[in-house]
């Protein structure tokens, strides 16, 4: 019988409901049990794959394709499982599945209303989850915060769905927050208590506060938050700031959140969380021997979250390898031909990121000339990849003009194509190749040394490809077509004979790092960016 816990939000935004999620369903894995993590986004996209990074950070894929929301990164990266599509639903998928059934006629003669119909289908993606049979508990995030119009059919449904099922069978969290007011020295509770009344006014009594907090929160205050808030005092969960988000685990440990939760909803506490690889993953973390700077170049460096799983890659790669890895963005289209040698002085490593259109193209072309010529560590993911493809044909090949049809449709030399299958596409959403892919890796080459196997799967998130018309000049001329899909024999990865590293992927190695297993190729890159700055 599969077990149900509800995160909601309250007071404000980022809280960070998702490293909470995330922590807790560590900790309960870490004692045996088979946990998921669930989110539903109030906004009315279909999934997050056509927001723009600014709007809403990294879009994450998961290995059946599913465009989703950076938290299911968090819960991979903690619990070391695939999530699926059904771990990110929005309004708009509810409401489209409600629409579809409605055109179908499931409901003909009836009114289609909030509640139930919306409400319903709300719950029952609730429960897909748990009627695999694979989890004994499901934890559900509730995107935005408690208030909002937006999530209010999420929070009636959570409300029906626990009065439907038995008395222990499910709870409810709510993350919240405590500021500290500087001038007055205090904490303050009546934000928290507002929050709580407003849940209640929805019908629903939180049976636990995760607190965020700035400083300790005392005796004092953990029995005036309970007393009011209608709580047991030890529901009050302090969550203070942490210096890493891989700290949170063994916080909520020591607030014994994961005791709490098994203790309500009557689940035996089993054994001690063995927690001793991603104690071992801190210390290293923590204790660096080395530091090395890796120029991340790309045009969305301005909000971190646009690259999430790339900057937590960087911190898996750096534990294993003892180093501290300082991650330097660099606006692509700040770089210019004129710039870019004084602009990447003094990197130890290059990578060139993801993204879709033109701007800042030539910046990333000319970094990628840059470190291949000076043989300065450089990895390149999906639109990096096919940046470097070009650079090697314009440079190197002498293809003058050399591009990929994405921002050239009428260059002569079109080295990066649009994929067949993509030709036909007029719908923008969830068209793009998407998901998980094998990849043969050719014997002898650094892919192959790297992985140490030779077929690998990894996922996408793109349209074009490498052209291979010119895979064999590519080939000859030292770029080596290292990956290659046995599908349907595109090329997945070029890597460079004759320097220390130079590799471009057309998948997305960041989106399979987890504390558990960091990626091979970014465990490889950060160290190739280690030997060098000990070379020079
Ligand atoms: N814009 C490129 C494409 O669609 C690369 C996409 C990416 O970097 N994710 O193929």
């Amino acid at each position: 019988m599969t077990k149900y816990i509800f995160v909601t939000g309250g007071v404000t935004s980022s809280l960070g409901k998702g490293i909470i999620s995330a922590s807790l369903a560590k900790l309960l894995q870490a004692r045996g049990y088979r946990v998921t993590i669930q989110k539903f986004d109030p906004y009315i996209n279909i999934d997050p794959g056509t927001l723009n990074p600014y709007e809403h950070g990294e879009c994450f894929v998961t290995e059946d394709g599913a465009e989703t929301d950076l938290d299911l990164g968090h819960y991979e990266r903690f619990l070391n499982t695939p999530t699926s599509k059904a771990n990110n639903i929005t309004t708009g998928r509810i409401y489209q599945n409600v629409i579809n059934r409605e055109r179908e006629g499931a409901f003909l003669g009836k009114t289609v209303q909030v509640v139930p119909h919306i409400t319903d289908e709300i719950k029952r993606n609730v429960r897909i989850l748990g009627e695999t049979g694979d989890y004994d508990i499901v934890i559900t995030e509730i995107g935005g915060t408690v208030g909002d119009i937006e999530s209010l059919p999420f929070i009636e449904a959570v409300r029906q769905f626990r009065w439907e099922l038995g008395q222990n069978d499910s709870l409810v969290i709510h993350l919240t927050l405590i500021p500290f007011l500087a001038a007055a020295g205090e904490l303050k509770t009546k934000p928290t208590q507002h929050s709580v009344k407003m849940l209640l006014e929805y019908g629903i009594q939180p049976d636990i506060l995760v607190c965020r907090t700035e400083h300790h929160i005392n005796a004092d205050i953990r029995k005036k938050i309970a007393l009011f808030c209608n709580v047991n005092i030890n529901a009050v969960i302090e969550s203070i700031d942490a210096s890493t988000i891989y700290d949170v685990p063994l916080l909520m440990l020591k607030e014994q959140l994961d005791k709490t939760v098994l203790s309500k909803l009557k689940l035996p506490t089993k054994q001690e969380p063995v927690l001793d690889n991603w104690k071992d993953f801190l210390g290293r973390l923590k204790n660096p021997t080395a530091e090395i700077r890796i120029g991340l170049i790309g045009k969305y460096v301005e909000l971190p979250d646009a690259y999430k799983s790339i900057i937590e890659s960087f911190i898996h790669a750096g534990a294993k390898n003892e180093c501290k890895v300082k991650v330097e963005s660099i606006q692509s289209d700040s770089l210019t031909p004129d710039n870019a040698v004084e602009r990447l002085k003094g990197l130890h490593g290059v990578l060139v990121a993801p993204g879709f259109g033109i701007r800042g193209i030539e910046g990333k072309i000319e970094t990628i000339k840059y470190v291949r010529e000076n043989n300065i560590p450089f990895f390149g993911i999906c639109l990096g990849m096919q940046c470097a493809v070009v650079e090697y044909g314009r440079n190197v090949l002498g293809l003058k003009g050399a591009h990929s049809t994405e921002m050239d449709p009428e260059t002569p030399y079109p080295v990066i194509g649009m994929m067949e299958d993509q030709k036909n596409i007029t719908q923008m959403g969830g068209t793009m190749r998407l998901g998980s892919y094998a990849c043969d890796l050719k014997k002898g080459s650094k892919a192959a040394a790297i992985y140490g196997k030779s077929q690998i799967t990894e996922r996408h998130r793109h349209r074009y490809e490498f052209n291979n018309t010119y895979r064999k000049q590519y080939e000859a001329a030292g770029l080596i077509p290292s990956g290659i899909n046995p599908e349907n024999d595109l090329v997945e990865i070029v890597e460079l004979k004759n320097h220390p590293f130079f590799v471009g992927a057309q998948f997305h190695p960041e989106l399979k790092s987890t504390v558990a297993n960091p990626h091979p190729l970014f465990v490889n890159f950060v160290a190739a960016a280690l030997a060098y700055s000990r070379k020079n």
